[in-house]
């Protein structure tokens, strides 16, 4: 099911009521539908919640590649910087309209509970972690944006782990092309190679790294690469969302 729709009905619905900026308020302390169905409920009601579109095995126990059995090819022949990748959810239905939601339409507040809903994701498939960092934005993309998502996404998961947040730690120095937009695996490495830097001493850390999406997991491995070159001992990602990769 698609539910792009929201959107259009949410710009509809505010722009006669509100100013700009009250909306935008209002928005970040008042979610008032259910992202799945649209009734009376915060972000999710209780029967869109478990009927999230959930990862299911097999997928690679590396990259978290859907389709694929044990450790997949790409994994093998190619090892990523990052330990492993957990993710709760494929991109799809109410899970890709959260995204969505959290990254262009200001929706901030969502970020508790699809923290939660990764964190439970944590628990199934355990992790040994000390410290939180977010992908980056560009500097630009961010300040357009006003926030960066991951960031938001990272600083709930600190908290709801009692860990240490050093959720910029990571910066990116240019702009790159969406990575869903890249077909070949090739291309997408390439488009992220030498972009993320880290600015922190992590000598000794393991680090959770937090994304919103994960199309491939090349801008992981690159974002883990960088982290290692500062001293990390162990990076394991953790993205709310997985694309399917292109066939
Ligand atoms: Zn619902
Ligand atoms: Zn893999």
């Amino acid at each position: 099911m698609e539910t792009d729709i929201p959107e259009k009905a949410l710009h509809r619905r505010r722009r006669p009521l509100l100013s700009q900026l009250a909306s935008t308020m209002l928005e970040s302390v008042l979610p008032s539908s259910c992202a799945g169905c649209r009734r009376d409920a915060p972000v999710l009601c209780t029967e869109c919640r478990p009927e999230m579109p959930k990862m299911r095995p097999p997928f690679c126990e590396v990259c978290a590649r859907p389709g694929a059995a044990g450790v997949c090819y790409q994994c093998l022949t190619r090892p990523p910087g990052f330990d492993g990748i957990r993710v709760p959810f494929l991109h799809e239905g109410t899970a890709r309209t959260l995204v969505h939601r959290l990254k262009y339409a200001n929706y901030r507040v969502y970020a508790r509970t699809m923290a939660e809903l990764m964190a439970e994701c944590l628990e199934e498939q355990p992790v040994t972690v000390d410290t939180v960092v977010a992908v980056p934005l560009h500097g630009k993309r961010e300040r357009e944006r006003g926030y960066n998502q991951s960031e938001l996404l990272a600083r709930e998961l600190g908290q709801l782990f009692g860990l240490a947040v050093e959720a910029r730690a990571l910066r990116k120095s240019r702009e790159t092309e969406p990575q869903v937009a890249l077909e070949k695996a090739e291309e997408r490495r390439r488009n992220v190679q030498g972009v993320f830097a880290c600015g922190a001493d992590m000598s000794g850390k393991r680090v959770l790294l937090v994304d919103d999406v994960v199309t491939t997991g090349a801008t992981m491995s690159a974002c883990a690469s960088a982290l290692k070159e500062a001293g990390a001992e162990a990076v394991w990602g953790v993205a709310f969302v997985r694309q399917p990769p292109p066939r």
